[in-house]
């Protein structure tokens, strides 16, 4: 019954997506960081707009504007991911591996920790440098 409901409601509406998943997360972050900064009103503003806009998006009806919407979102967010992604490996690593810049293509190598001064060469250049471990 309520499936049959929202489909038919949901039919030519463009619903979810990842904009829409990273508005929700953003509200919520925003509301739970205001309230900490005993700035519970603004957050509670912002989050409402916030939700407010994703509701839009899930049921507008211009659904090529709202994939091109995503679409821009998903171009900037890609490297964001991966970048947060590699600063998280590397915390996790910390006490086993260290990281270097190569100095000639500025390629992120990473050297197992406590094997003394090394050579390295980089993979990407061939760059060659000494670094202790
Ligand atoms: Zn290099």
């Amino acid at each position: 019954m309520i499936r049959d409901f929202l489909r038919k409601f949901m039919s030519g509406r463009y619903g979810p997506d990842h904009l829409g998943t990273a508005m929700l997360v953003v509200s919520l972050v925003l509301s739970i960081v205001f309230q900490l900064l005993g700035l519970g009103f603004i957050g509670a503003t912002v989050s409402y707009v916030l939700l407010a806009l994703m509701l839009f998006r899930i049921l507008s009806r211009n659904i090529a504007a709202r994939r091109r919407e995503n679409d821009r979102f998903l171009r900037f967010w890609g490297p964001a991911r991966n970048k947060i992604k590699k600063r998280f490996a590397r915390l996790r690593d910390f006490k086993t591996h260290k990281y270097f810049t190569c100095p000639g293509c500025h390629n992120t190598l990473r050297v197992p920790r406590g094997r003394g001064t090394l050579q390295i060469t980089c993979p990407r250049c061939g760059e060659r440098f000494v670094r202790k471990s």
